[in-house]
């Protein structure tokens, strides 16, 4: 086949950002280079307009996968690469057409032009007609049908360079991952969590996560399980850290000093504040749950007011309005559902009462704090976190070993 294979990436809401977008263009190409390292050959990026183009010494097909994995590009199309001669667009349409031709039935094809280099001769409408008739020339037996085709070869003609492409996977979208900032996410091993630190990835924050877990008195499992989803997630940023911090000791103090049924919402302060003291050491500027409202008895209004009290971060909540549904069929689409499920011994539930409160009041709830120093715990637990660096060993394929396979794609 005529033309050079690559990759065409369309370019999400960054095209919204005026002045400012070459910034966010370089942000969303360094994570592109991150997303590619170990491909296990020669790589480059270019930029058209809103476009990036990736091409290299790796198969099409390793590309799209990778590229599929980076937020920031609305769709991902397999591509040919041809000069921008009437002569060399020509002859690489037809030879796409017949070879998609050879592999499948096509009931009908048409061809749009995009002309971004308006003084390339011809009009759009009038290369689209010149590419139709000579593909129905070149390929016999296939219709042009432009009202539904179950093809269509879409040709940008760029000044040097025109992409044929007639294939598009979506992208994951948004915006790209470091441009909105840095966040904690409180990562627990549940469903929700690990879609929230998504979407937080999505609008553009980067992610480092805290996992409390209930040790001496918990096995490591949901440290296994918040690993396991950190890496999971890291495939979609430049790897974040983990920070593994056992919370067992001072949920024990919680509940000598009376806590009784807001043993949970003062646990959860106890969470923010840490986190909120370690996002200090990471350079985050807000924390990031998998709350959503009413869920369960700590997610009502009244307990997320009694948690954010206690936060000295903004507390951002992706999955305020979703319903638990909607959370894991998304947990699904990008890889984290096979992880979640799996059982673990939670620090939420040792020493939960066996009623919790739904409506806690912040003077008995700081009754509870004062019999605590708190200063003195927070910096204790932070002495004794354990950092982790999820992701990082994954630099050749043969070490990944995924434990979920779908990975990060977008649905579709
Ligand atoms: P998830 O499915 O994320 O575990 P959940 O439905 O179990 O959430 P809660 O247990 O009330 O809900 O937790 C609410 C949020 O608090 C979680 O989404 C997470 O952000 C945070 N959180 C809870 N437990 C932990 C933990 N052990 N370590 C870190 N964060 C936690
Ligand atoms: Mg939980």
């Amino acid at each position: 086949m005529s033309g050079t294979d690559c990759v065409l990436l369309k370019h999400g809401e960054i095209f919204l950002k005026g002045r400012n977008r070459h910034l966010f263009t370089e942000r969303l190409h360094d994570n592109l280079r991150v997303a590619l390292r170990g491909v296990g050959g020669s790589t480059w990026i270019k930029t058209a307009q809103n476009v990036t183009v990736l091409g290299g010494q790796v198969p099409v097909a390793t590309l799209v996968e990778r590229a599929r994995q980076v937020i920031g590009f609305n769709s991902v199309a397999p591509a040919v690469r041809v000069p921008s001669t009437l002569d060399a667009i020509t002859d690489a349409s037809v030879d796409a057409l017949r070879a998609v031709r050879a592999e499948r039935r096509v009931r009908g094809f048409a061809v749009r032009v995009k002309r971004r280099d308006k003084g390339f001769p011809l009009t759009s409408s009038r290369m689209e007609a010149h590419l139709g008739a000579r593909v129905r020339e070149g390929v016999p037996g296939l219709p042009v049908d432009l009202s539904a085709p179950d093809i269509t070869l879409t040709v940008e003609i760029d000044r040097k360079e025109t992409y044929l492409s007639w294939e598009r996977h979506p992208g994951l979208s948004g915006l790209p991952v470091g441009s909105s900032g840095r966040a904690l996410v409180l990562l627990s091993g549940g469903y929700d969590s690990p879609v929230a630190a998504h979407r937080a990835m999505r609008r553009g924050l980067s992610c480092d996560f805290v996992h409390f877990n209930g040790a001496p008195y918990t096995n490591p499992s949901s440290v296994y399980k918040a690993y396991a989803l950190a890496r999971e997630l890291n495939r979609c940023q430049p790897p974040g850290a983990l920070h593994v911090i056992a919370l067992g000791k001072a949920q024990k103090q919680l509940a000598v000093a009376g806590a009784g049924r807001l043993q949970v919402v003062a646990q959860r302060r106890l969470m923010v504040r840490t986190a909120s003291a370690l996002a200090a050491r990471t350079g985050a500027q807000a924390l990031v749950t998998g709350d959503s409202l009413g869920q369960v008895a700590s997610q009502t209004l009244a307990n997320l007011a009694a948690v954010d009290e206690a936060a000295s971060l903004p507390v951002l909540r992706p999955l305020i309005g979703w319903v638990k549904q909607e959370i894991i069929d998304e947990a699904r689409t990008i890889g984290t559902a096979g992880i979640s499920v799996l059982p673990d011994e939670d620090c939420c539930t040792l020493l939960a009462p066996p009623r919790v409160t739904t409506r806690a009041r912040l003077p008995q709830v700081r009754a509870v704090e004062r019999r605590l120093e708190l200063d003195e715990l927070i910096e204790s637990l932070l002495a004794g976190a354990q950092v982790l660096r999820p992701g990082e060993e994954a630099e050749t394929p043969e070490a990944e070993a995924p434990m979920v396979e779908a990975g990060c794609q977008a649905a579709g």
